[in-house]
């Protein structure tokens, strides 16, 4: 059985690619077949992944989107690279905002990332999407095709409003599309226990949503060798496997497992 989960939040710089890399690692280093989907044009993902110009890559999400828009036949591991033991990825590239303008008028819009799932998705056992920070037709993509959403929450500012937000799209999505879509959970992450604000922020998280959506035990830490990581296209568990953001990605990790049984 395969697992999708969309990691998403329409706030940027939250750590939503920070987890879909160190999670994905994570699982796969677990022996997992994982397959990372880099669903933002800004390609974020695919640098972190070590492909540093992503807009030379000659094929991309963008191109699989096309195919199914168009209703193209597509060839076997078509734009998937094999990155190492267990983990490949779906790259993306800056043409992936002119796939989702192109997605305005495809029959069935919502539906097309669900298409090529339905394809591939026996030959991982789990899927991540890191989606883009808005929640516009691709992030709704993600949504309707996914088993779960992973909700990574900064808790360095006031994140209530903007979860209401996507909470009401995740349940649209939900509804209209996808009745098996599930939250996962909640994960703060950059957190600063040291800092009132950061606890303050934890607690209303908790006392708002705590009893109607899981939250994630775990915390990931605010960790200046986790911001590191991207630039250096390394994982957490590569670059700094005694450090407190490692031990916090390999407990999610464990969590996401239990989940899944
Ligand atoms: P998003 O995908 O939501 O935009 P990113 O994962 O790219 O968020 O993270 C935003 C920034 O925060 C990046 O520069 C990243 O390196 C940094 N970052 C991520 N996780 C942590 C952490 N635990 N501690 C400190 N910085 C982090
Ligand atoms: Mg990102």
């Amino acid at each position: 059985m395969s697992r999708i989960i969309a990691i998403a939040n329409q706030k940027g710089g939250v750590g939503k690619t920070t987890s879909a890399v160190n999670l994905a690692a994570g699982l796969a280093d677990k022996g997992k077949r994982v397959l990372l989907v880099d669903l933002d044009p800004q390609a974020s993902l695919t640098l972190s992944m070590g492909y540093r110009e992503p807009d030379k890559l000659e094929h991309s999400v963008t191109e699989v989107i096309s195919a199914i828009v168009n209703d193209e036949e597509l060839s076997e591991n078509f734009g998937i690279i094999h990155v190492k033991d267990n983990l490949d990825l779906l790259p993306s590239n800056i043409n992936l905002s002119a796939a989702e303008v192109s997605l305005v008028n495809a029959m069935s819009r919502e539906l097309i990332l669900r298409t090529y799932m339905d394809q591939i998705r026996t030959r991982y056992e789990y899927i991540l999407i890191d989606c883009m920070p808005s929640l516009g037709i691709l992030t709704v993509n993600a949504l309707a095709c996914a088993d779960s959403v992973l909700i990574p929450v900064q808790a360095a500012y006031l994140p209530v409003k903007g979860l209401q937000q996507l909470i009401k799209t995740i349940y649209t999505v939900k509804r209209r599309l996808n009745s098996n879509l599930q939250i996962e959970g909640i994960l703060f992450t950059m957190v600063d226990r040291r800092t009132i604000y950061a606890r303050e922020i934890v607690d209303e998280v908790n006392e708002v949503y705590g009893k109607s959506i899981p939250i994630f035990q775990i915390e990931i830490p605010m960790s200046v060798r986790a911001s590191e990581t991207s630039q250096l296209a390394k994982t957490i568990y590569d670059y700094d496997p005694n450090g407190k953001a490692a031990d916090a990605y390999s407990k999610l990790t464990k969590e996401v497992l239990e989940h899944g049984c």
